[in-house]
């Protein structure tokens, strides 16, 4: 796989036609957060289906419009932690890195949405402010890529970064938060593969998965392939209305992405942005799925119901 050929698949390839005989569909929406689907993802989704889960994630709804108390543009605090360019401390001893403000796909729950990414990118002047605090900083172990989604970021720059993280001593893992390789699979190029193969750090990489059914058989060799260079592979989804918002749903994730040899970590409560209220579950329906979940599951495929709370030193359990 080129360049060339994973920059024609990760474009968008979906038109207002596919959506035309959706009732909620809103191209006003489009407005306010950009219609982003990749080529992959695209021919996953049963558009003739209203309540496709693949579609519901993506498809701009007319509810986005809808202004909601209590929700608002930077729900999860992020404004305010901020180090320097593209550097968020939150958390002991890990550091958050916004790799850049771009994604594979646009998922129309995300915070974001309204977040003003592009202006804090840590990727910009080679990671020069990102790498300063990481040396100054000797209680941090952990570089976080996230953003945006860091494997928008080509292997070239990607390898810049890690070769300055092996420099610094006390940089012992290396965390990538990433949605990409499930959405758009051809970005796991050889060259890619290669690059993290040589990373020297202890290397987890968390996917982004909602549903069974975005994990095709053909995803695979993919993510065996990643696994093979030494990277854990865990997995973060998002409890939506409509979507997974029961236990069979999110059991039959677990068991799916334990077929694929990732395990579920985090069960996250919707955060609060504006524009996603559409797809909120209440508190207490989310904990009553999550305790139908320990029911049902061995304990390690059980991921832990989380929200997350501006000012506080970790993702917060819900119990
Ligand atoms: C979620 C998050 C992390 C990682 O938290 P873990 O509980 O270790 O997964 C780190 N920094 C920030 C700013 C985060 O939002
Ligand atoms: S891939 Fe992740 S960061 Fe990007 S839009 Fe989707 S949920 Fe948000």
């Amino acid at each position: 796989m080129t360049k060339q050929t994973w920059r024609q698949n990760s474009r968008n390839h979906v038109k207002t036609e596919d959506f035309s005989i959706q009732r909620s569909y809103s191209p006003k929406s489009e407005d306010l957060f950009r219609l982003h689907i990749p080529r992959y993802f695209k021919n996953n989704i049963d558009f003739s289906n209203s309540s496709d889960p693949l579609l519901m994630q993506v498809m701009p709804s007319q509810f986005e419009l809808l202004k909601t108390d209590d929700f608002s543009n930077d729900p999860v605090g992020d404004l305010h932690a901020k180090k320097t360019k593209g550097v968020i401390h939150k958390y002991h001893g890990r550091v958050l890195l916004i790799a850049t403000g771009t994604c594979a796909i646009n998922c129309r729950y995300c915070f974001r949405r309204s977040f003003p990414y592009s202006q804090n990118s840590a990727s910009a002047q080679n990671w020069k402010k990102a790498i300063e605090y990481l040396n100054n900083n000797q209680d941090v172990h952990e570089v976080i890529l996230s953003g945006g989604d860091p494997l928008m970021l080509s292997t070239k720059v990607l390898n810049n970064l890690t070769t300055q993280l092996h420099t610094i001593p006390h940089i012992k893992t290396l965390r990538i938060h990433t949605r990409t390789p499930l959405v758009s699979p051809t970005r796991i190029t050889e060259n890619f593969l290669n690059w993290l193969k040589d990373v020297s750090l202890k290397k987890v990489m968390v996917l982004h998965s909602n549903h069974a059914q975005e994990l095709r058989d053909d995803l695979k060799p993919v993510l065996n392939r990643i696994s093979q260079t030494q990277t854990l592979l865990l997995n973060q989804s998002v409890l939506l209305k409509g979507i997974n918002d029961n236990s069979t749903a999110l059991a039959n994730l677990s068991h799916r992405l334990f077929e694929f040899g990732i395990l579920p970590y985090y069960l996250n409560q919707l955060d609060k942005v504006q524009g996603a209220a559409h797809f909120q579950v209440s508190n207490k329906q989310a904990k009553l799925i999550h305790k139908e979940l320990l029911a049902t599951l061995p304990g390690y495929l059980v991921p832990k119901l989380v929200e997350e709370i501006p000012g506080k030193k970790n993702k917060s359990p819900l119990n």
